[in-house]
């Protein structure tokens, strides 16, 4: 596949993909043909090499043989100095950059050994003369049969084959009138085999469509059920991640944050008085502020590179990595601030003033669990509601390092212990700032 573009490749998939599997080689468009060489062409090649050492091999091993027909100086010339030298320099040919000089250095160590054989046989005596030209003939048409190359091309090995065990016949005065018969075996065993090769080649360019579509179908399976996964981690309303989807990605940066022993902030985000709202203005202008809380929460979460999702009915929750954890009460108080400011209309067209309470944990990932992240952060959460709501509260851990972070990123904002305190009268305005 090496000399092939990676589009040609998919274009010739797709094209192939959509052929009838019946479709015969010559019919099929050049993308899919070459495509097929591409994924062939190493293959044939290794064949071919393997089926020429075979081939030398079996010309020395008949070196006996010519011993017991009584032309050993003459087969072992022959073999030794034209056989074996065209056989290497098929091998050779083999390699080469031009498909005829490819063509060349398959069928030509062939048609020459068969033509050797049945010169060596035109020498041997009487009953072994047969046998060679026998022997060729076999040759031949074993070759077609074995040989991993189209009907078409091999139908030149059928002809240059006949051709080179003939002309030793034929050169020898009377020889091919004293055995037709030979003459015709010659034939039938160099062209009788092109009738198993077409329905082979057909065999073949069906599989290979076959292979095609399949492979296409798994593909668009896999597609697909990239879709589906993806469309089962996400939250249709928000455009947010859902809580699957975000416990998958919180795993994994969880783990991330472990192994390099960055810090990590989880923020838990729930809207104030949600079901007073829902109440008043109905349940579809709920969703429309949901939905714009989560706009919100998306892009200004990726602003710093972290990620968000619904946590479950009016809940958010967003995760910060590395160095922006140490920001999470910033980011979380700017969050709060832009909620606040939401247009969110009524039938009327008067703005309805919505709020959230946050709650966020702080920690390096190697100190505690996964899970005790999430509950911290809702404990903060909760304090923030029992404080007046319209507010951030940081979870402090006890991790000194970690308390002092978040004091310099954070200090304008309240920072609550995570410690259930006295419910005090809500103010009528939404933020206070208050240090406990
Ligand atoms: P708090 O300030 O203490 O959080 O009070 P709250 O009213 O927001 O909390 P509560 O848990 O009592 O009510 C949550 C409401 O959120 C109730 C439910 O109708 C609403 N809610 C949950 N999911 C959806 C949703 O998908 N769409 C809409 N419109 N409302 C939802
Ligand atoms: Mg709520
Ligand atoms: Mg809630």
């Amino acid at each position: 596949m090496a000399d092939i573009e990676p589009e040609k490749i998919q274009l010739g998939m797709e094209q192939g993909a959509a052929l009838d599997e019946h479709a015969s080689y010559a019919t099929w468009p050049r993308d899919v043909q070459k495509l097929w060489l591409t994924m062939n062409s190493p293959r044939i090649v290794r064949e071919l090499r393997f089926l020429h050492l075979a081939g030398m091999a079996m010309c020395l091993l008949c070196i006996p043989l010519d011993a017991l027909a009584k032309v050993l100086l003459l087969g072992t010339t022959v073999r030794l100095v034209v056989v074996i030298p065209t056989y290497l320099l098929g091998i050779w040919l083999l390699q080469s950059k031009h498909s005829s000089l490819r063509l060349v250095g398959a069928m030509g160590p062939i048609a020459v050994f068969a033509g050797a054989v049945s010169l060596i046989g035109m020498e041997a005596t009487g009953q072994f003369s047969d046998r060679y030209i026998m022997a060729a003939s076999m040759l031949v048409s074993a070759s077609i049969v074995h040989i991993p190359l189209s009907v078409r091309l091999s139908s030149w090995l059928s002809a240059s084959g006949f051709l080179a065990i003939a002309l030793p016949l034929l050169l020898v005065d009377s020889a091919a009138a004293q055995a037709p018969d030979l003459l015709i075996f010659a034939f039938l065993c160099c062209t009788f085999p092109l009738i198993f090769k077409r329905r082979s080649d057909r065999l073949r360019d069906q599989n290979f469509i076959l292979s095609l579509k399949s492979r296409q179908a798994q593909a668009q399976l896999l597609t697909i059920n990239k879709e589906l996964e993806d469309l089962s981690q996400m939250d249709p309303l928000t455009g947010l991640l859902n809580r699957r989807g975000f416990e998958r990605r919180f795993s994994a940066a969880f783990e991330e944050a472990q192994a390099s022993g960055e810090p990590l902030a989880v923020v838990l985000l729930d809207i104030d008085h949600f079901k007073h709202f829902n109440d008043t203005y109905g349940h579809q202008l709920g969703d429309e502020c949901l939905a714009q809380i989560g706009t919100l929460l998306k892009s200004e979460i990726k602003q710093h590179k972290g990620f968000a999702g619904r946590y479950g009915g009016e809940e958010f929750i967003a995760t910060l990595t590395g160095s922006k954890s140490a920001n999470a009460v910033s980011i979380s108080e700017r969050l709060r601030k832009k909620i606040a400011d939401l247009e969110i209309l009524d039938n009327s067209g008067n703005r309805i003033p919505v709020t959230a309470s946050f709650g966020a944990r702080i920690a390096r990932a190697a100190k505690l669990r996964r899970h005790e992240l999430i509950r911290d952060a809702d404990k903060a959460l909760y304090v923030a509601k029992k404080e007046g709501r319209n507010r951030v509260a940081l979870y402090q851990g006890g991790g000194k390092s970690l308390k002092q972070d978040v004091e310099l990123s954070g200090s304008h904002n309240t920072r609550y212990e995570a410690r259930p305190r006295p419910l005090q009268p809500e103010a009528a305005s939404p933020q206070h700032k208050r240090v406990l």
